[in-house]
Order: structure tokens, then C-alpha cells, then sequence
């Protein structure tokens, strides 16, 4: 009894200071019962206001400026889960050091299923029911596809369905409601087996066996080390790099590998299947919730031993993280453009230092910045120089349009040499492929009677035609309406005309041309989710299509050996507009495009249409010569010390009150740190996307020396400002994107 009264007097109930996933400046102190031992890392149920919510123990409470004791309000439950490790705390809050963004902004994305932390439950399943679809049922398109995928499927969890058929759960319900399906419970959620790394290894070539020995030491003895693997398409960096990733599991540790798109990675998924007998756990966002949570607790118990995922990936809880792989590390996909603005390659980077891990990344186009690291020595680097198998480089010419005899007649888009070489790889038998990064029909609807252009009501752009859904569609705010018969304008009936080409008007020249040929198409709008892209694949390989005609969605990683042709339409696309790495993204993208060619014993070849022949980065793909663009590039961007020989920052003032935006724009104008001699400042000006989502946006733009204390400044100057709770200023430490 004695002893219990002075214990309360000298030593006060302990507490813990506990982050939340939310933007707070820092965590807060909470007071931990009797009854609960909390080291750092565990997961904590505590009450906010009238909320609870699910947070970090980030340190023990208490210390300077400390909330008085009885202000404090208890840890409601300690969570039954590994605690996150002390690497990705740390990790964390590098991250958020590094974007400027609060740490529990960055600790969201680290435990981005907040109901993973609760108990599972029993989860529900779909399945058809026994009886014909009732006939009083209206049928829609969306319903229509849910009865398709189970009729044949085992019964799945409505968000799930709902992922494949691309529409809400709200549909997968209504049908159960109309008894239509039953539900049943579902307990077969993956299990993660285990990979085998000795299931299926290939016979490496040469240069493939030096490449794996080099990066297996490094994954079997641990260690930071950052190594580009540097190889064309098709020289099997995929393989070379599997041997990594079996090494790291036999020494017992976990692995990640990053690809830009997972959605698009069916093939990736199968290859890795076959090489480890069994396939991996998969991250990224548009995972059902459930499957989500699972697949979460998996990795933080350390039984997902192999994480294939989206940029997101690299927050999940890796209690023993041996390897990170960055695929196509040069992919813009990278960078996270909204909430936390990161580039995940870096941050990759970041991850593997802190937890002395090798990382690899893969590219057969590096991106200037990671050439640069691999030239400094800061990166190791392996290169393999040739295709698998003996299969050759294409042949890439370029198509003058600017040359009478080349150019596609008035109002059509492929030239008559194009049109030739697809008519002789029909012909032969093989298959061909038009690329136009462009979705829809085209890019622009006037008037023909006064001129006035369909624009977006809610952002600086127009309004793109998309004649196979009969709507037009703003490509920047998802913004939809249906084509209006008259002008909104002068009233005139039937007056639009389209200008210029989208996918679908190439696909309408295509089928005009060739009546007979086997036509698909492959763009985020015809693909209603991975299976309808697994089908598209399927049918290529089966030789039941004959051109495939698409946008960016089918330029990446597929292997297609009867594709012998590439046409793209315009090569030029790229390289308008305010982009300092305009040039680079559009090698980096036409250089994959191209790669689709020819990739096994047939050779292929590359068409460019261009009206800009000259220009570097034709030239660099017309005559293989990616090194000496590159070379050229970098000389560039070093005089004008640009990333990656100097650093930028980007502050993006918006609000939907123009006059507000443009005052907190002219004070941050007014205060930008103009004494340090060597920083750039520019701005503030108009975004090239001035409104966005009925959003005013303005931008400036802060660039210096690479040695520049870059977060410093941007911490002081933006100190130095006051911003209403009505206006928003997104800090982008390294921008890629300039609207
Ligand atoms: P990359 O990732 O460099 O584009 P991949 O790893 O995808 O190259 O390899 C291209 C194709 O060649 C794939 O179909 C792959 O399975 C095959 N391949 C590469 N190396 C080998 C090998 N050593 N043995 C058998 N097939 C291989
Ligand atoms: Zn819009």
C-alpha cells in the first residue's frame, strides 16, 4: 500500500507520444493504463476529439512543452500486430523531411488501410444464383458484365467484381438484391506461400550470368548498394534480376519489387509464376479493401515474402526487406503527383540506404538522373548490350510528312509508306502495331460556323471526343457530357468537325483501308480492367488480331512475337509544350514503343511519322544512338544547371477565389529569397493548366546549385507568408510535371 502511494508520487503514469495518419504538425501525448506495456512501433487505438482512431507509438511522451498530465487522455487499445518496424518509422520521416509534408501525411500512406489494424472479419462472396436472371431485371452494360464474370469464376468479393468490371459495388448489391446473385462466405483469401528460388531458373546467356553473380552477391551479403541495370528491350533484365530476388529469399529476406503500372502486369505476374512456382503478393491501389488489408498484415508478419506493387508499395511495414527492384525506372509513373508529392524511384533509393539493402534499377532508357549517378560512381552499373536469343534491334526510319509524297491525304493521319508496310506485314502473315498517345477521337470539336471550341467548364482544357462511348470527356478532371447536337454557342445544328487524330479516328482510317483485317484496340478507355487487357494479350498471341492500335497502355513491357511493324503516328507529340525533359520522355517512350518489334526470330522495323526529322531525338532512334542524345542532353541541362546538375522546386498556389490565389501568389513573389544569389526564382505565373477542377492555379518556380539546402529555404520562405485556410501551396521538391 505504502509503496504504491510513493510510486504515484515520484515517478507520474507514463506516456507516449502517438502519430496519427492525419496532416497534424507533430504526434501527441497520450497517457498509457496500468495494464498496457507500448514499446515505439506498436499500433494504438487512441481517442481524437470524439473520434478514435488507429495510430504509431512514435517515442515515449513527456519532455519539453509537454501537455499537462491531466489534459491527457488514455491509449484506448494496444493492436495485436508486429509493431512497424524501426526502418520504415525512420523511413517515414525521412520522407516527409524530404517532400516537406507532415509526418502523419506520409504515415497515411504507410498504413493506408487503417481497418487493416482491426480484427478480420468474416467477408462476403458473390456468386450467380441457381435460377435464370429474373426477366423483370433491367439489364446494363455494367450488370451485365458482372453476370459474365461469374459465370464461369468462383463467387468473389463485390469489390473485386467490381475492380474487373469497372463499375461500383453498389451494382454487384443491386443484383443480389434483385436475386440475381446470393451471397456465401468467403474464407479463401491468399495465402502467400512461399517462392521457391530453385522452383524454375533459366539458362542465363553469358552476359545474363554475369549481370545475375554480381547482383546475387549483393542481395545474398546485404549492404546499401545501388546498381543500374542497364539493357535493351529484350535482353532479359527481367530474368537477370529474378536471380537477385531468389537470392534475397534464400538468405532469408523479404523482397520488393516496383513496377510502374501493376495494373498492366499480367505477363510480369506470369513469368514470375513460372520462375517461383507460385506468384507473388501484389500492392497497389486498385486493390478490393479486403484484399488489401490482408495482403498488409501479410507483409507486416513477414509471410508475404515477395512484393510486386505500384510506387505505394515501398510504405508497407517489410519487417525484413532484403532487395528493392525498380522496373523501368525511368517511368514518370514514379513520381506521385497529389497528397504527398514523391518520386518513389528516389524515395527507393532513400529506403535502401537507410535499411543497408541493395537496390536495383532497371531501365533499357535511364533516366539522365540515374545515368548521371552510375557515371559519378555513386551507382554500380551492368549493361547488357544485346537482345535474347539472337533476336536483332529493329529498323527505324523516319516518315518526312512534311515531304509531298509522304504525307497521309487531306483529313487522314498514316502516310502512304505507313500504309504500304502494314499492308506487307498482313500480307506476311505478321502482325502490326499503331501507336498514338492520344486518347479518344480527337483532341479538339469546333464550330464551323463561328468557331467556338468545346471546353472544359471546370479547367483550362478542351473537351476530347470519344465516339465509341458518344461523349466528350475532359482529360484533366474526368469531367463528362454528352456531344450537344448544336452549338452552345451560335446554335448552328451538325457544325462540329474534329480536329486531329485521337486512337479511335486512326482505328477509323485503319478499318476503311483494310476492311478484312482483325483491328483491337488497347487504350484505358476499351480496357475495362485486367482482364479485358489479359484478353487483348491473349488474342495477340494467338494471332487472332492482326493490328493492334493503342496508346501508351500498350507500349509497355508486352512480348509479342509475330509484331513485326510499329507505326507511330506522331512522333512529335511530345516534345511541345514547357517540359525540360520533353526530349528525354519522348526517346524514353518512342524507344519502347519501338522495342515491341521484332522480338523474337522475325525482324521488325519502327515507322515515325514526324514533321520534324532533324530533331535529336528522331535522329537518336533512327540511328540507335542513345548514348551520344543522351551525351548531348546532358550537356545541355548542365549549362543550364537543370536536374540532375542542379535542383528544383515547385510551389503550386490554388484556391477557387482567383483574387486570393493571386495575392498569396504575388506575396510568396514578393518574399521569394532573391538575396541568395545563386537560386533562380521564376514566377509567380499562370499554371499552363490555369484552372483545374474550378481550381485557379498559379505557379513559381525555384531552381539552384545541387549543394543548395533546398527544403531550408523553401521552410523560410514559406514562413514569411500567411495562408488562408481557403488557399492551398503544394511544395514539389524535383518536378516532373510543368501544367
Ligand atoms: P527485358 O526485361 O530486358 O525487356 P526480358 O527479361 O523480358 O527482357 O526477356 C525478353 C524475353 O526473352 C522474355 O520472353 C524472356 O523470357 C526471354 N529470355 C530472356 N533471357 C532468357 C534466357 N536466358 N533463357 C530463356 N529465355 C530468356
Ligand atoms: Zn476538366
Amino acid at each position: 500500500m505504502q509503496d504504491d502511494l510513493l510510486s504515484g508520487v515520484t515517478a507520474p503514469p507514463p506516456r507516449v507520444r502517438v502519430q496519427l495518419p492525419l496532416p497534424l504538425p507533430g504526434p501527441y501525448d497520450y497517457k498509457v493504463p496500468g495494464d498496457m506495456a507500448l514499446v515505439p512501433g506498436l499500433y494504438v487505438e487512441v481517442p481524437l476529439g470524439p473520434r478514435r482512431l488507429f495510430g504509431v507509438v512514435w517515442a515515449d511522451g513527456g519532455g519539453e512543452g509537454a501537455v499537462e498530465e491531466r489534459k491527457l487522455r488514455p491509449v484506448i487499445r494496444a493492436i495485436d500486430l508486429p509493431p512497424m518496424p524501426d526502418i520504415t518509422r525512420r523511413f517515414v520521416e525521412w520522407v516527409a523531411a524530404y517532400t516537406m509534408s507532415p509526418v502523419g501525411a506520409v504515415l497515411r500512406m504507410a498504413v493506408s488501410v487503417s481497418a487493416a489494424l482491426e480484427d478480420p472479419r468474416a467477408l462476403t462472396a458473390y456468386m450467380r444464383a441457381d435460377r435464370e436472371v429474373p426477366e423483370t431485371l433491367r439489364l446494363t452494360p455494367a450488370r451485365k458484365r458482372i453476370l459474365e464474370l461469374l459465370s464461369d469464376g468462383p463467387p468473389r468479393l463485390a469489390a473485386d467484381l467490381a475492380a474487373e468490371a469497372g463499375c461500383g459495388t453498389g451494382v454487384v448489391r443491386g443484383l443480389a438484391e434483385a436475386g440475381a446473385l446470393v451471397t456465401v462466405p468467403m474464407l479463401a483469401l491468399p495465402r502467400f506461400p512461399r517462392p521457391d528460388p530453385d522452383a524454375n531458373p533459366k539458362t542465363l546467356s553469358g552476359a545474363q550470368r554475369l549481370a545475375a553473380d554480381d547482383l546475387m552477391v549483393k542481395a545474398a551479403e546485404g549492404g546499401y548498394s545501388a546498381t543500374l541495370l542497364d539493357g535493351v528491350t529484350g535482353s532479359g533484365k527481367t530474368e537477370v534480376y529474378f536471380e537477385a530476388v531468389a537470392a534475397a529469399l534464400r538468405a532469408g529476406r523479404q523482397a520488393l519489387v516496383l513496377l510502374p503500372e501493376i495494373a498492366l502486369s499480367a505477363q510480369w505476374l506470369d513469368r514470375f509464376a513460372v520462375r517461383f512456382g507460385v506468384r507473388p503478393a501484389e500492392w497497389h491501389s486498385e486493390m478490393a479493401p479486403p484484399l488489401r488489408r490482408h495482403t498488409w498484415r501479410a507483409v507486416a508478419k513477414g509471410d508475404a515474402r515477395v512484393v510486386v506493387g505500384a510506387r505505394s508499395a515501398l510504405f508497407l511495414p517489410f519487417p525484413d526487406l532484403g532487395l528493392i527492384v525498380v522496373d523501368e525506372e525511368h517511368e514518370a509513373a514514379f513520381k506521385q503527383e497529389d497528397g504527398v508529392i514523391y518520386h518513389a524511384r528516389d524515395m527507393a533509393v532513400a529506403r535502401a540506404h537507410l535499411g543497408r539493402i541493395p537496390i536495383v534499377l532497371a531501365s533499357a532508357t535511364p533516366s539522365l538522373e540515374t545515368l548521371v549517378n552510375a557515371e559519378t560512381g555513386r551507382y554500380a552499373r551492368i549493361d547488357l548490350p544485346s537482345r535474347h536469343g539472337g533476336a536483332t534491334m529493329p529498323d527505324v526510319t523516319l516518315i518526312d510528312m512534311r515531304r509531298k509524297d509522304q504525307a497521309p491525304p487531306a483529313r487522314q493521319w498514316l502516310s502512304p509508306v505507313l500504309r504500304e508496310a502494314l499492308s506487307q506485314t498482313m500480307l506476311a502473315g505478321e502482325q502490326g502495331m499503331l501507336f498514338l498517345n492520344r486518347r479518344g477521337y480527337a483532341p479538339l470539336t469546333l464550330c464551323r460556323s463561328c468557331g467556338h471550341r468545346l471546353q472544359c467548364p471546370n479547367c483550362t482544357a478542351w473537351l476530347v471526343e470519344h465516339r465509341l462511348s458518344r461523349r466528350l470527356q475532359c482529360h484533366h478532371c474526368g469531367y463528362q457530357a454528352k456531344s450537344p447536337d448544336a452549338c452552345p454557342e451560335c446554335e448552328a445544328e451538325g457544325s462540329f468537325v474534329a480536329c486531329g487524330p485521337g486512337v479511335e479516328r486512326v482505328a477509323e482510317e485503319v478499318v476503311t483501308l483494310f476492311p478484312q483485317a482483325r483491328v483491337a484496340m488497347m487504350t484505358s478507355d476499351t480496357l475495362s480492367g485486367p482482364r479485358a487487357l489479359r484478353e487483348v494479350i491473349e488474342q495477340v498471341k494467338d494471332g487472332t488480331i492482326d493490328l493492334l492500335i493503342g496508346t501508351q497502355v500498350m507500349a509497355k513491357g508486352h512480348h509479342f512475337p509475330m509484331l513485326t511493324l510499329v507505326g507511330v503516328v506522331d512522333a512529335d507529340l511530345g516534345l511541345a509544350g514547357g517540359d525540360p525533359r520533353a526530349s528525354e520522355r519522348t526517346f524514353q517512350l518512342l524507344h519502347q514503343v519501338a522495342g515491341r518489334a521484332g522480338r523474337e526470330q522475325r525482324p521488325g522495323r519502327v515507322m515515325l511519322q514526324t514533321y520534324m526529322p532533324e530533331n535529336p531525338v528522331m535522329q537518336a532512334l533512327a540511328t540507335h544512338d542513345r548514348d551520344s542524345f543522351l551525351a548531348i542532353e546532358a550537356e545541355q541541362r548542365q549549362q543550364l544547371e537543370m536536374p540532375p546538375f542542379g535542383r528544383m522546386a515547385a510551389l503550386i498556389v490554388s484556391g477557387e477565389d482567383e483574387a486570393g490565389v493571386d495575392g498569396v501568389a504575388a506575396a510568396l513573389g514578393r518574399t521569394a529569397p532573391r538575396e541568395r544569389e545563386e537560386l533562380v526564382i521564376l514566377g509567380p505565373a499562370p499554371a499552363p493548366l490555369a484552372v483545374l477542377r474550378g481550381r485557379y492555379r498559379r505557379r513559381l518556380l525555384l531552381k539552384g546549385p545541387k549543394a543548395v539546402p533546398l527544403q531550408a529555404i523553401l521552410h523560410e520562405w514559406l514562413g514569411r507568408v500567411e495562408i488562408p485556410a481557403s488557399i492551398r501551396v503544394q511544395v514539389d521538391i524535383d518536378p516532373y510535371s510543368f501544367l
